[in-house]
């Protein structure tokens, strides 16, 4: 299981399936991308292999300068194409990848749907991209905080919403999830394999970290929102 993320100049859909590759040995039983477009937001998944997910992006064209991507191991919920990540909230605005498990999601998730939100996998992840969507109010960073403020166990996540294209938010709590910091673009991943193609120069975030990558910066804060002074390390083994 394992995350990616992308933001910067370049096709991101093949950075992101690149890096997803290079978490294979992780172990996982289904993978999933998502992207911002002209046109929105966009979800490509597939239970099975990556080689299932690469048949899949072949042959389209993608112009998408910011994605997120995953690789699952199924906890809750069987390895199926819905259950794949990313998730989305019903306005099919934003997408979240989550790696780990969120313990207390059954009450959230009876919550939400009384509130009028629709689900579409039997995941525990999915109540995060609802939660997201019920807190959003023009600020993504702000709803994140409050939505994973909600939340009972381990996590790693990564969100991208076409209200706020120009940005992926991350959180840690108990699941790795390292930035790799490039030049006019940024990186993300769960481990620093991932990144070494792209930069040596990476920051490691510690449990209750929350990082905001933008192509130019990359902003590390606690999860009350005040800014950490995050300091960035040279990888200097070889990949
Ligand atoms: N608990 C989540 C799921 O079953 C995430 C699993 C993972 O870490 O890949 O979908």
């Amino acid at each position: 299981c394992g995350i990616v993320g992308y933001i910067g100049p370049k096709e991101a859909v093949p950075v992101l399936f690149e890096g997803l590759s290079r978490l294979e040995y992780r172990g996982y039983d289904s993978a999933g991308v998502a992207f911002l477009e002209e046109g929105g937001l966009k979800v490509l998944k597939k239970e099975g292999k990556l080689s299932a997910l690469g048949e899949k992006l072949n042959g389209c064209s993608f112009c998408a300068r910011v994605g997120i991507g995953h690789t699952r191991w199924a906890t809750h919920g069987r390895p199926s194409d819905e259950n794949a990540h990313p998730h989305v909230d019903c306005g099919g605005r934003l997408a979240v990848v989550h790696n780990g498990i969120i313990e207390n999601y059954l009450s959230l998730k009876e919550w939400l749907q009384a509130e009028g939100h629709v689900f579409r996998s039997q995941t525990d992840t999915e109540v995060l991209p609802h939660l997201i969507e019920h807190y959003y109010n023009g600020d993504l960073v702000g709803a994140v905080l409050k939505a994973v403020s909600r939340l009972e166990g381990s996590f790693a996540i990564a969100v991208i919403s076409s209200r706020e294209p120009d940005r992926i938010v991350a959180v840690r709590q108990d699941s790795p999830l390292v930035v790799g910091l490039g030049e006019g673009e940024n990186f993300l991943a769960s481990d620093i394999p991932a990144l070494l193609k792209h930069t040596r120069r990476v920051y490691i975030l510690d449990d209750g970290e929350v990082a905001v990558l933008e192509p130019d910066r990359v902003r590390v804060m606690d999860r009350s929102g005040r800014e950490v002074g995050k300091e960035a390390r040279l990888v200097n083994w070889k990949a």
